[in-house]
């Protein structure tokens, strides 16, 4: 399939085969980043346009700032896999995805170049301009799909996007000794830690149980929100980030 590329941004255009119809009438409401995980970024391209792979995406970023479209925002390219954010699952069916390219934690996890970066935050203002996405669906792989996902990581400069009007931040909480959360711990405190993730987005049920699954959505919330600490603990730094996220949503984003 051939196809003109939904922006100017685009530099090079590499359709993939790996896509499917949007249902009818599903607007686009959401922006997943991602890094590639692959050793290089021609290994990425390649991928992600072959048919084997299963998967796609219909941006890719290039450490240069070179952007590739694979996919036409129209259709629905295969980037997020099993996924939920706000209670509503399969995010593929309502999503944008880019692709940066990165080794990932798997062979190499490294900054991102400025010139990347920049490429990143003008093709996120654009999409997210164009399609009138609400800040808080602008979101990582890692929190739509945190029990399978770690990108594109606490390396990701989320601030420099919200910096560029794209995406909710807040200045983290500083990290300081008291009281914490953690794996085995149970009470109200816990569930309304639950209840507060949930809130913003996460997929996470309410069970009282500081189990693995909070674990893991309290680490792709440090990921995205309060990279200094990865660790799965929800220290005071990390609630009250997550407080001051809620307490300060922008108006699009409060229902
Ligand atoms: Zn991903």
């Amino acid at each position: 399939m051939s196809f003109i590329a939904d922006t100017d941004l685009v530099g090079d255009i590499r359709p993939a085969v790996n896509f499917s119809d949007r249902p009818s009438g599903e607007k686009i409401d959401m922006l997943v980043l991602h890094y590639t995980g692959m050793k290089s970024g021609k290994a990425a391209l390649d991928w992600l346009t072959c048919e084997e792979s299963r998967v796609s995406c219909h941006y890719l970023v290039f450490e240069d700032g070179l952007t590739v479209q694979m996919v036409p925002e129209s259709v629905k390219a295969w980037h997020a896999g099993i996924s939920s954010w706000r209670g509503r699952d399969n995010c593929n069916t309502f999503s944008v995805g880019i692709e940066i390219v990165n080794p990932g934690h798997e062979f190499g996890y490294r900054g991102f170049p400025d010139a990347q970066i920049k490429a990143v935050n003008a093709l996120a203002a654009d999409i997210v301009k164009r399609n009138a996405i609400p800040a808080r669906n602008v979101v990582a792989h890692s929190d739509i799909a945190p029990d399978r996902k770690q990108d594109p990581g606490e390396l990701f400069p989320w601030k420099d996007l919200h910096e560029s009007g794209v995406g909710h931040f807040v200045e983290p909480e500083r990290i300081s000794s008291g009281r914490f959360f953690q794996k085995g711990d149970e009470g109200p405190p816990i569930s309304a830690l639950q209840v507060l993730l949930a809130t913003y987005g996460y997929g996470l049920r309410e069970t009282g149980r500081y189990d693995s699954d909070t674990e893991t959505v309290v680490t792709a919330f440090q990921r995205h929100f309060r990279p200094e600490r990865v660790d799965g603990i929800a220290d005071q730094s990390s609630i009250a980030t997550l407080h001051k996220l809620l307490m300060n949503l922008p108006d699009q984003d409060t229902t």
